[in-house]
């Protein structure tokens, strides 16, 4: 079968290799039908990704349930499933605490831009054969927004979120946003994408550009500033503003990690009296997926309109580059 994986820095290549069969009872081996392009196979990509090459890549699968195992019960072949597709140890400090997006002891790196993945059951989700696959792949970021708004704390509704960057990620943030009644604004510098945010009906989208987001935010909030503040794009400067534009006992996330790494500036009195919380947020646990396999399956959140470009897997080059050029919005590969 074909499978690609990344060779070297900017070499991704699609390769011939043995098409994975069931090894344990418990396997599941699945056609991929789709497969989303995410940061971190684009910093594999540009070789910010310390390992040993060749590299696997593709982590946000859906597809067709081929083949099973004889202990494998909750899904059978011909099932449409969604994969989560980072295997966790389920015993080391992290997965015992029920914080298994931290585990210290993933598996190794999964290969979803392949033909066919195989996968232990309990990473397998069946899902609605009336849903798009291409949609379907968009659990697992999604399950990573879900993450970082389980982190934010109460909010209540009509609050308020500022979420920085609308690309594939803060879009599905204003979904999400939406979906649980909060107020949304959005601040983004390219064109498409500021189009984009207001498509997906952000209450107001900001041009640091051309607007003065920090009095624009002040405006809107009636001088409190947001409950809440996503940065899906983190410099200095909108970190910095984050920390002037989040109200009292607001929540700042930083979701997006930055390669190569930066130092920004912080004032502790601020965090001090306004009792701000800066939060960081890594991947997903086992239950924020099945909440976004529950959001996404139930119709609760529609993201197919912020899929920009599907591409084949043997472009898989192309969806790299198409990714990291963010002409787009999210890229998905199709065998
Ligand atoms: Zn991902
Ligand atoms: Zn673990």
């Amino acid at each position: 079968m074909k499978a690609a994986y990344v060779f070297g820095p900017r070499d991704v290549r699609v390769v011939e290799v043995p098409k994975p069969a069931i090894q344990r009872p418990d396997d599941v081996v699945v056609k991929v039908k789709a497969c989303g392009v995410c940061p971190f196979d684009l910093r594999i990509y540009l070789g910010l990704f310390k390992g040993k090459y060749p590299i696997p890549v593709g982590h946000e699968v859906a597809g067709i349930v081929e083949e099973v195992g004889k202990d494998v019960t909750h899904v059978s072949p011909g099932d449409v499933v969604i994969l989560d597709a980072m295997i966790r140890c389920g015993v080391c400090r992290y997965c015992r605490r029920g914080l298994d997006n931290l585990c210290e002891r993933k598996g190794p790196l999964p290969n979803g831009f392949a033909e066919y993945i195989r996968i232990p059951s309990r990473y397998v989700y069946k899902a609605s054969k009336t849903i798009d696959f291409i949609e379907l792949a968009l659990c697992e970021p999604l399950a990573c927004c879900v993450n970082a708004v389980e982190k934010a704390g109460e909010l209540l509704p009509g609050d308020i979120v500022h979420i920085i960057g609308a690309g594939p990620i803060g879009l599905m943030f204003l979904k999400l946003f939406k979906f649980m009644g909060l107020r949304t604004i959005v601040s983004e510098v390219l064109e498409h994408r500021i189009r984009a945010a207001e498509r997906c009906g952000a209450d107001l989208v900001l041009n640091p550009k051309a607007d003065n987001v920090e009095k624009e935010i002040l405006g809107f909030t009636q001088g409190y500033g947001v409950d809440v503040t996503v940065l899906t794009a983190t410099t200095k400067e909108t970190f910095s503003l984050a920390l002037r534009t989040t109200a009292k006992a607001g929540t700042v996330l930083l979701f997006a990690a930055r390669y190569p790494s930066i130092t920004v500036e912080l004032d502790p009195n601020i965090v001090h009296f306004k009792e701000l919380k800066i939060i960081g947020v890594e991947g997903r646990t086992t239950k924020q997926f099945y909440k976004a396999f529950r959001l996404i399956t139930t119709r609760a959140v529609v993201l197919r309109d912020i899929v920009s470009h599907v591409l084949r897997l043997d472009e898989i080059k192309e969806a790299f580059e198409t990714a990291l050029a963010r002409e787009g919005l999210k890229v998905v590969v199709t065998p």
